[in-house]
C-alpha cells in the first residue's frame, strides 16, 4: 500500500517543529498538520527567560518564528488542518490513518504534538464572557485593560508571571488563589511580592463571574471560613493550568487519568509506529526546553521505525 507521508506529525508548537527539523534533515517526507499557524502556546508568551542561548531572554513570538524558519530549512512541510481521529494499524499494522475535517491522510510514523489549551473555571458563563472581559491570555489582551482593575486566578507560574505582565498596563492586579501558598517557582513568587500593582486574595475561589454584555465583577468565597463577597473588576484571567488535546486520540492510545498521553521515555505510545511530544504528554515538567526534548527524541525513535519497517 501506498502511503502519503513517512511521517506526519500533528501540532507545530515547540515539540513538533523539532520533530519537522530533525525528520526532515534525516530527509524524510514529513508533513506537520497544525490547526492554525505554527507557534503554539509560546505565541502568547511575552517573554521568554528560560529557553537557553538567549541571554535576556527572546519574545515567544520570535522564538517560535525562528523555530518555525529552521524546520522550513530542512524541508518540512506545513499544512493547516484539524484532526478529528486517528486509525492505526492497517491489515499489515504498518501505516496509520489520520482523519481531518475535510479529508484524509496517511503514514507510516505518527508524532502527536498537539500541546495543551487553558483549563476552564467551569463557571456557567464563563464561555460566554470571552471577549467581554474574560481572556485566558494576559500576554495577548493585557493592553485592552490600559488603567484598569483585573483578578487574575491561580497560583503557577502562568498566574504569577502573567499577573507580572498585566501590571505593565492595569492598574491593579487582585491575584484570587485557591490556596495559602503558591505553586510557582521562587524567582516569580518574589517579584510578585516586590509588585505594588498586585494584591493577592489568598484562600480564595471565584464562585461567579457577574456582568451581562461586560465583566463587571467577581464572586468569591474564603475556602477556609466560608465568607462570600464580591470584587469589582473590569477583567477575569483564569490562569489555572493546561489541559491536554488530546480528544481525538481517545481510546486509541493510553492516557493518564488527566487525559494526557503516556508515553516511555522513547516517546512511544501504546500503539507501535504512534509517538507523543511535548506538553500533550503525560510528564513532570510542561517547559519549551522538555518539548524540544521531546521533539527530537520522537524523531529519532520515528525514524527508527521507519527503518524497522523497510
Ligand atoms: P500549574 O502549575 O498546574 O498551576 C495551576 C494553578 O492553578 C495552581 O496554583 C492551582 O492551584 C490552580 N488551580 C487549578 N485548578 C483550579 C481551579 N479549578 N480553581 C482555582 N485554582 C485552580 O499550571 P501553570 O501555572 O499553567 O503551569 C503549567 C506548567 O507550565 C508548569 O509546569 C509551569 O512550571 C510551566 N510554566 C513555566 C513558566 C516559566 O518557567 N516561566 C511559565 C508558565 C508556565 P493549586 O496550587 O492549589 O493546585
Amino acid at each position: 500500500m501506498t502511503v502519503d507521508r513517512d511521517i506526519i506529525i500533528i501540532g507545530g508548537g515547540p515539540a513538533g517543529l523539532t520533530a519537522g527539523l530533525y525528520t526532515g534533515r534525516s530527509m524524510l517526507n514529513v508533513l506537520l498538520l497544525e490547526k492554525l499557524s505554527p507557534g503554539g502556546q509560546v505565541l502568547t508568551t511575552h517573554w521568554v527567560e528560560n529557553y537557553p542561548g538567549f541571554p535576556g531572554g527572546v519574545s515567544g513570538f520570535d522564538l517560535m518564528d525562528k523555530m518555525k524558519d529552521q524546520a522550513l530549512e530542512f524541508g518540512l512541510a506545513i499544512q493547516s488542518g484539524e484532526v478529528v481521529s486517528i486509525q492505526p494499524g492497517g491489515p499489515e499494522q504498518d501505516y496509520h490513518r489520520v482523519v481531518l475535517t475535510d479529508g484524509e491522510l496517511t503514514c507510516r510514523g505518527l508524532i502527536i504534538a498537539t500541546g495543551a489549551q487553558p483549563r476552564k473555571l467551569g463557571l456557567s458563563n464563563e464561555s460566554a464572557m470571552v471577549g467581554k472581559g474574560v481572556s485566558y491570555c494576559g500576554t495577548c489582551d493585557g493592553p485592552f485593560y490600559r488603567g484598569m482593575t483585573v483578578a487574575a486566578i491561580g497560583g503557577g507560574d502562568t498566574a504569577l508571571e502573567e499577573s507580572l505582565f498585566l501590571t505593565k498596563f492595569v492598574s491593579k492586579v487582585f491575584l484570587i488563589h485557591r490556596r495559602d501558598e503558591f505553586r510557582g517557582t521562587k524567582v516569580l513568587r518574589d517579584r510578585v511580592r516586590r509588585s505594588d500593582k498586585i494584591e493577592v486574595i489568598w484562600d480564595t475561589v471565584v464562585t461567579a463571574i457577574t456582568g451581562d454584555d461586560q465583566v463587571t465583577g467577581v464572586a468569591l468565597k474564603n475556602v477556609k471560613t466560608n465568607e462570600a463577597s464580591t470584587l469589582p473588576v473590569d477583567g477575569v484571567f483564569p490562569l489555572i493550568g493546561v489541559q491536554p488535546i488530546s480528544d481525538f486520540a481517545k481510546g486509541v492510545v493510553n492516557l493518564d487519568d488527566g487525559g494526557f498521553i503516556t508515553t516511555n521515555e522513547s516517546m512511544e505510545t501504546s500503539v507501535k509506529g504512534i509517538f507523543a511530544a511535548g506538553d500533550v504528554r503525560s510528564k513532570i515538567l510542561r517547559q519549551i526546553s522538555t518539548a524540544v526534548g521531546d521533539g527530537a527524541i520522537a524523531a529519532f525513535m520515528a525514524e527508527k521505525y521507519m527503518e524497522q519497517l523497510h
